[in-house]
């Protein structure tokens, strides 16, 4: 199979782009090269790979079969998407400032607010449904503007095209973190993005047995840059990881196919259910961004948050403990169903007042729809709905 992966359909590219058969055995599945350090034949000659921090042949080849799902030139793969987040912050410098959303995953907001703001670094936390906000909080020292849709959990989603005309008109940097939407059903880059971020752990890997984050981007010298911070600060992944997501990837298109289908069957039946008071999924025509979710997304992916009628935090609580095959647990996107309460467990982190204020209420729960057979999660969801 050849290295042009740009004319392939998505399926074909998650299968075959980037990997070869191995040269020295013909083993069509990349090997784990479980090693730390390459021989030399002299100092400084050697095939291309030196130390495993800086290049490992399992995680080169994970990093081009990533790279090639978002049509991008370059990919690195880190230890986890927190890992990769961080390496796009370290790019900034003291009294740079970022315009992000006030609607994140509770662990970016974390590392933004507690960690990288003692470096000196000022972050705006604004509405982005209505994307020309950001203009409100531009000025000169604003270098990044970093956003998430769908949002995690309120299913916001933002103009990806609006911000990265706003961003390329004042020159700065455009990420997009496309976990909840995976590169089947949207493609920042090609919207006007600069660096599009996953936390691989989730929907790319699938199969909830990895923690792994990726950052892709067309630009040489932002590749470049975020290379040598991948490198100099080491949030790497291993090879047995690299491996498991390499095997992971060749099933997404058919699992992302089945997580809308299931998604979509689920959100209907729970928009008529009386036990709910609120359902948050981008499929619905009278979601505020519908039709920019339409225009940006191929599908409406199986993340879903309902807000219980009428119960408080133990009868939340309650509920989210009811469920047979639906398990309890934080994380998403992979085959198996899980059920969070973002309050507690994902965005426990954030204060409760501006945790409330994002609808981030305590009788919340997401779901993360997987691609078992939806009569089941049906009748589990009728039953737990119950208590
Ligand atoms: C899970 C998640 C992250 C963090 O990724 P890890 O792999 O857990 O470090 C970042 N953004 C979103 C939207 C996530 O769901």
């Amino acid at each position: 199979m050849s290295n042009d992966y740009s004319k392939m359909k998505f399926g074909t590219k998650a299968i075959h782009a980037g990997v070869e058969p191995d040269p020295t055995t013909g083993a069509i599945m990349t090997p784990i090269y479980q090693t730390s350090t390459f021989v030399q034949e002299s100092p400084g000659v050697h095939k291309g790979y030196a130390y495993a921090r800086g290049k490992n042949p399992t995680r080169a080849v994970l990093e081009k079969s990533i790279a090639a799902l978002e049509d991008a030139k370059f990919g690195l793969c880190f230890s986890s998407g927190m890992g990769a987040m961080d390496a796009v912050i370290k790019m900034l410098r003291p009294g740079d400032e970022v315009i992000t959303g006030n609607d994140l995953y509770g662990g970016s907001y974390r590392m933004f607010s507690k960690v990288f703001a003692n470096f000196g670094i000022k972050f705006h936390y604004i509405d982005l449904t209505e994307a020309s906000n950001i203009n409100n909080y531009i000025n000169a020292n604003t270098k990044l503007i970093w956003i998430e849709t769908p949002t995690n959990p309120t299913m916001q989603i933002v103009d990806i095209k609006a911000c990265a005309e706003i961003s390329k008109k004042h020159n700065l940097l455009l990420a997009v973190d496309n976990t909840f939407a995976t590169p089947y059903l949207q493609n920042p880059l090609a919207l006007g993005a600069d660096i599009v971020m996953h936390s691989v752990t989730k929907y790319i890997g699938g199969h909830s047995d990895v923690i792994m984050g990726a950052l892709v981007t067309n630009d040489e010298q932002i590749h470049a840059e975020l290379a040598f911070i991948h490198n100099s600060c080491g949030a790497t992944p291993g090879p047995m990881d690299s491996f498991l997501v390499l095997r992971g990837i060749k099933t997404l298109h058919l699992r992302m196919e089945k997580h809308c289908y299931n998604g979509e069957k689920i959100a209907h039946y729970l928009s008529n259910h009386p036990a709910i008071e609120k359902i948050y999924w981008p499929g619905f025509e009278d979601h505020p961004n519908y039709n920019i979710a339409k225009r940006q997304m191929r599908g409406f992916g199986g993340m879903i948050s309902i807000v219980l009628k009428g119960k408080n935090l133990e009868q939340t609580f309650k509920t989210a403990s009811s469920f047979q095959v639906i398990s309890l647990a934080e994380s998403l996107g992979g085959v198996e169903s899980l059920v969070n309460h973002p309050a507690t467990m994902t965005h426990a982190s954030i204060p409760k007042q501006t945790r409330e204020a994002a609808g981030v209420v305590d009788n919340m729960l997401r779901l993360s729809i997987g691609v078992e057979d939806v009569e089941d999660l049906l009748a589990d969801l009728e039953e737990a709905l119950k208590h």
